[in-house]
């Protein structure tokens, strides 16, 4: 007899002779711009927390009294026992700062694109997927049955020549993207997607995650920063980013809306986003409308340390070899690194000196990187001491 299980401790073997082991790391108390790992006090540049709302006094205290008012489960699915009055607010508020008809709440992100997809799409239709999208579009993509084809990031003639060649063999076509690349920090060219997607009779889907309380004059993301607001689109993100929550939506025309309440599996039999997780979504978002001077500050940040990190990074002849940034217009700054064993032990190093900075590594991304995430409630000095450590560290 053999072990069926057996081919489990080989696999992890070879993850980690290819470097490629992952494991988890308790963060102690509140999430901010500083925080507390093994006991020191670092700085936290690996967070997707971008406006520092997650550990916003008042963002709690919102997050409190609904647990206090409708206790700590919607206990069931939004269709049957799940739905309270604060999920109609979160939606109309989202709908709202979209500039949409309406918009559908699900208990994350990655559940929103899953179900939004699957929904749209089926056996006898295309999907087009940047090469470099995140795992939640990709999966969706599966998961719809749809033929996917993928193609090279950002590529717009590769885009058009793929629509061109493919299109008329399916029935409905839907272009996947994200707005803010995750791992990258680029952005999509929006403006021509939308515009090939008019040509060709195709949906677009795009993931505003990175997006959403960052980009754009009023936070509501990308297609607000391009001046797509009203286009027609299906706009995805998460709650669990610049609005410090936890949840995803899908934002768009009512019917739309309408048709993902009845066909998205995801949604329709999940239990209903928290009280707590519902309520602390709704005060970020008015946090995000009310205080623009959160997402002035944020800009601020990006554009000093870019500019630092551009001194050091950008020149191939001045940087030590190996290592560059790559191009962002967002507050995600990578720095490729040769290795996966390179980054891991700058990541350690960066540690060492107090910085809490993600070292990204295959299969996640194509190359490894150091990923860093800006907040709006970084100090100089913070970003200071990053820029002194990195040239230290390198
Ligand atoms: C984080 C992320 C998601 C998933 O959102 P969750 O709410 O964390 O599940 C989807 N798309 C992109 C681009 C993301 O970065």
């Amino acid at each position: 007899m053999t072990n069926p299980y057996a081919w489990i401790e080989r696999s992890l073997h070879t993850i980690q002779q290819a470097n490629w082991h992952r494991s988890v790391k308790a963060i102690a108390g509140r999430p901010g711009a500083v925080i507390e790992l093994e006991g020191r006090q670092l700085i936290n540049f690996a967070s997707n927390d971008y406006l520092g709302l997650a550990g916003d006094e008042r963002v709690i205290q919102a997050a409190i009294a609904a647990t206090k008012k409708y206790g700590t489960g919607s206990t069931g699915s939004r269709l049957i026992s799940g739905h309270r009055d604060l999920h109609q607010q979160l939606e109309r508020a989202i709908a709202t700062l979209k500039q949409t008809e309406d918009a559908i709440v699900f208990s994350s992100g990655y559940l929103a694109n899953l179900g939004a997809i699957a929904a749209l799409v089926g056996k006898r239709d295309l999907i087009l997927s940047d090469q470099y999208n995140h795992s939640s579009l990709k999966n969706g993509a599966v998961l719809s049955g749809a033929t996917v084809l993928n193609y090279p990031h950002c590529n717009i003639d590769k885009l058009q020549t793929l629509l061109s060649q493919h299109r008329k063999e399916y029935r409905r076509c839907l272009i996947l993207t994200d707005s803010v690349f995750s791992m990258d920090g680029d952005l999509c060219p929006l403006l021509d997607i939308l515009d090939l997607a008019e040509e060709f009779e195709c949906m677009v889907l795009v993931d505003e995650a990175h997006g959403t309380g960052v980009m754009g004059k009023t936070g509501a993301g990308c297609v607000e920063q391009f001046g797509c607001t009203g286009r027609p689109l299906v706009q995805m993100g998460t709650l669990s980013k610049a609005l410090g929550s936890l949840g995803g939506y899908v934002a768009g025309s009512a019917s739309l809306i309408d048709f993902l309440r009845n066909r998205a599996a995801s949604w329709i039999y999940t239990t209903g986003l928290s009280p707590a997780d519902t309520a602390a979504a709704l005060e970020a978002i008015r946090i995000v409308q009310t205080e623009p001077e959160r997402r002035t500050q944020l800009w601020q940040n990006v554009t000093w340390l870019k500019q630092a990190l551009s001194e050091t990074f950008s020149h191939p002849a001045r940087s030590p070899s190996g290592f560059w940034l790559l191009p962002s217009n967002s507050p995600i700054l990578c720095l490729q690194v040769d290795s996966p064993n390179t980054v891991l032990q700058m990541g350690h190093h960066l540690q060492e000196a107090g910085l809490f900075v993600s070292a990204v590594r295959p299969p996640t991304v194509p190359t490894s990187r150091l990923r860093i995430t800006v907040m709006a409630t970084h100090e100089s000095a913070h970003l200071n001491q990053l820029v002194s450590c990195l040239q230290t560290v390198l």
